[in-house]
């Protein structure tokens, strides 16, 4: 009996279930993974290096080993079900809230376990270069300070409840355009500051289980077989013991897996499988133990995670989980940023305490999320204008669609459609059409991708006045009328639309071609014609007092695997233009998963929500915010700039596509975002950890004090001096006064979310390690603290930093 308990004792050592510290893979975990792989046969442990099932790591019935299920992703739980979908990622990022960040790990963990998804492909992490990266929704902002405690928190949320997370991409996957082919040079040092810094303490202070590498090549090199990273950074000089994967088809050979330190190609072993491996290992180019050296990567991971020893299922978990939807809404109520709250006469745009609101836009009633993996489909949405007919009162809460607006003019077309791009050949199919409007191929005759359709038709009214055309597509299009090229977007990009009016006269015939390719991603197009209904319109007017329009993008334009414009769609802005002169006041509710063009509609614009992708509850928070029963404390965790050309890494972010190996090279170096804002003297338009309250705060009473090796205590006090209990995000900058390499004017290097009730004072403390004052230094490899002044700078916005004080190392 003794002897049955100890045995007992001892598996529970060795096997770690729910734990809420970092992951240890402890020798014990090794000793007993060694054994398994010792006990593999060559081709059992070759067909184990590759992915199985597009989801797993496959199990081996005759060792004990069960199959271990993974999915998607950062925001949610996505393959093949329904779940709770919270705040993107970079939504998580604006709460600056840590406790919240790993109650949103929690709940994925959980959400993970109800469904037997013992492994989950999150978090996201790459830095924000620009806004025009497809993947930036998913991911923790431009710094790496923030997106590092973001991700720890995170990490150690999913891992609280026995589920692994799998820290991505590793590295520099900082743009979707032809992600697999081109190249991001970075030096070393910007490497290790700016690109590096949130996998390091995902490995080193949250003990990530698994990390994913990138589709692109780093410096030339596929991630995949980048010895570089995969061997010399993340398991020699960070010490991470888990397991690293591919991502998804982004392995090019047999020899580069096998010997750059990939442990696990997925989602199969289509280089790593015998047929590659097999000749390599008979002529000595790898060896068996370079094959169980990934094995063992994958066994002690799953064996220190406890997949081999308890139910990776639990049943008692609900799936549509009231724990899991309540972090969702707290995120979307933290996460949402008032960027502009302007006084008309005395009073403040929000928050709306009386009046009429009326609700408009294209996701007035609808919950936008980011497309591709970051996916996530919930079992419900609130969306905002459900959201303020809730906590404002229905009789005060009216909604329309701009198409309800609109009176359709039919066109009757003929459609071409050809194989290939340039509308060329003999058509395989010619169709009598009375809508354009398709989203997939609009011709099952069509290849996939690479085709082109061209669309002649007569547009002839009833009446005259003035008409709108607009169109639309992924990717080219073009529109002209009678001959006369009106619309020319003939370029490869995601879902755009133009909008243009016409005067036309009754009963006389126009003569409309619209023409489209697709080329990349997606395939959508659309061409419609019509009149304004002016009488609706101008009841509705009328009747409000506010008008609130959500805007922005969805699955369709900002997504994985493509980049997106800076501009939002021309039909919003336009329509948003068009609603802001009735003089009504305006609120724009904008979600994206970064920065947007405001020059061409915010001067109309009196107060502005940036919601990102709230997920599931965003509308009920979104509301909750419009009417002041919330009070806004997200902060931006990006700098939005006023013009696309303003952004640092505006000349290196294209590649040049006419080189035969594409390479982006980062010039701007570690002057990305704010720090490259700061170089160049150009103010950004919303600064980095921006973001309005209803409330005010006062920052008092600086002390720094040296407490040796490197350490400084800082303390400070708050005051909250508005009229609303509030949350301020407190933000402490580091600038070093003189180093011998070029620094940024300042870094972040420490944060506190603070909540106080009208009038409290708190006094703030955090403490400075070495971390907030060293640099990398390439002579001697590792991070350096130069002796001399830095300067510590503190307050609630990159660009309001009221109190500063230097101190001596
Ligand atoms: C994405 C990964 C994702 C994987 C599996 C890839 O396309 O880049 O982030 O985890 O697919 O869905």
């Amino acid at each position: 009996m003794m002897k049955k308990w100890f045995a007992l004792l001892l598996l529970c050592c060795l096997t770690a279930t729910a734990q809420d510290s970092p992951l240890k893979i402890t020798e014990a975990h090794k000793q007993r993974a060694a054994k398994i792989v010792a006990k593999m046969t060559i081709d059992e442990k070759i067909d184990f290096i590759g992915g199985y099932n597009d989801f797993s790591i496959r199990g081996i019935e005759r060792l004990g080993i069960p199959e271990v299920k993974m999915a998607d992703g950062p925001q949610g739980v996505r393959n093949n079900t329904t779940s709770t979908q919270f705040a993107c990622g970079v939504a998580a990022a604006s709460t600056w809230n840590r406790s919240l960040v790993k109650d949103f790990g929690a709940g994925i963990g959980r959400d993970c376990k109800a469904r037997g998804i013992a492994i989950i492909l999150g978090p996201g992490v790459n830095i924000y270069r620009s806004p025009l990266c497809g993947r930036n929704f998913e991911y923790y902002g431009e710094d790496p300070y923030l997106a590092s405690e973001t991700a720890k928190q995170y990490v150690l949320g999913v891992q609280s409840q026995g589920v692994a997370a799998t820290i991505k991409h590793f590295a520099t996957n900082n743009q979707e355009f032809d992600r697999h082919h081109v190249s991001s040079d970075v030096d070393e040092r910007t490497l290790h500051e700016i690109y590096f810094p949130t996998f390091r303490k995902a490995v080193q202070e949250a003990g990530v289980a698994a990390v994913m590498g990138s589709y692109n090549p780093v410096n030339g090199v596929h991630a995949a077989e980048n010895r570089y990273l995969n061997i010399e950074v993340l398991r020699n000089l960070w010490g991470f013991e888990g397991m690293l994967m591919s991502d998804w088809n982004a392995s090019y050979s047999g020899f580069g897996n096998a010997t750059g330190g990939l442990d696990l190609e997925m989602p199969s072993g289509k280089y790593m499988n015998r047929t590659n491996l097999k000749p390599l290992l008979a002529n000595g180019v790898i060896t068996e133990a370079d094959i169980d050296l990934k094995c063992q990567h994958i066994i002690q991971t799953c064996i220190a995670m406890g997949f081999y020893d308890n139910p990776m299922t639990d049943a008692d978990i609900a799936l549509n989980n009231p724990t899991s939807a309540r972090t969702a809404l707290n995120m979307a109520r933290e996460g949402v940023v008032l960027l502009k709250n302007e006084k008309i006469g005395k009073k403040a745009t929000l928050p709306i305490t009386k009046g009429n609101i009326l609700v408009v836009g294209p996701f007035a009633d609808s919950i936008p999320m980011g497309g591709g993996s970051g996916e996530v489909h919930p079992y419900y949405t609130v969306t905002t204008f459900k959201g303020l007919r809730d906590v404002y009162g229905t009789k005060h809460v009216k909604s329309f669609s701009d198409k309800d607006l609109f009176e359709n003019i039919p066109i009757t077309f003929t459609a071409e459609y050809f194989a290939g791009t340039a509308l060329q050949g003999q058509a395989v199919a010619t169709r009598t059409v009375t809508k354009v409007d398709w989203n997939g191929k609009p011709c099952e005759l069509l290849p996939d991708k690479n085709f082109s359709v061209r669309y002649t038709g007569e547009l002839k009214a009833d009446r005259s006045g003035v008409a709108q055309l607009a169109c639309g597509g992924d990717d080219g299009y073009r529109m002209y009328v009678d001959g006369k090229l009106l619309v020319d977007n003939w370029s490869d990009h995601s879902y755009e639309v133009h909008t243009m009016d016409i005067d036309v006269e009754a009963g006389q015939s126009y003569h409309i071609v619209f023409e489209y390719y697709q080329g990349r991603g997606g395939a959508k197009a659309q061409m419609t014609a019509g009149f304004h209904d002016d009488s609706k319109f101008d009841k509705l007017m009328a009747w409000a007092d506010h008008i609130v329009f959500c805007g922005g993008f969805d699955f369709i334009i900002e997504s994985e695997g493509r980049d997106r414009p800076f501009a939002l769609p021309q039909t919003q802005t336009d329509f948003f233009n068009r609603l802001a002169k009735s003089g009504k006041d305006m609120t724009m509710v904008i979600h994206s998963g970064g920065g947007v063009d405001f020059s061409s509609w915010s001067n109309n614009a009196d107060a502005i929500l940036m919601a990102w992708y709230p997920g599931q509850c965003g509308g009920q928070a979104i509301a909750e915010i419009l009417t002041g029963k919330v009070v806004p404390s997200g902060k931006l965790p990006i700098s939005i700039e006023r013009n696309i050309e303003d952004n640092p890494t505006y000349n290196s972010y294209k590649p040049d596509n006419s080189a035969v190996h594409k390479r982006v090279h980062y010039s701007e170096g570690i002057f990305t975002g704010y720090r490259g804002y700061d170089r160049a003297g150009v103010e950004p338009l919303y600064p980095f950890g921006f973001g309005l309250s209803y409330s005010t705060f006062d920052y008092t009473d600086l002390e720094a004090i040296v407490v040796g090796d490197n350490r400084v205590k800082v303390s400070f006090t708050i005051t909250n001096t508005g009229k609303y209990d509030a949350a301020e995000v407190a933000q402490i900058y580091v600038h070093d006064v003189e180093a011998s390499v070029p620094r940024p004017l300042k870094e972040l290097k420490a944060y506190e979310k603070i909540t106080l009730k009208k009038g409290e004072s708190r006094r703030v403390q955090v403490e400075l390690d070495k971390e907030a004052f060293a640099f990398w230094d390439v002579n001697t490899d590792s991070f350096v603290v130069e002796p001399g002044e830095f300067e510590l700078l503190v307050g609630g916005n990159s660009a309001s930093l009221p109190l500063s004080t230097t101190v001596a190392l």
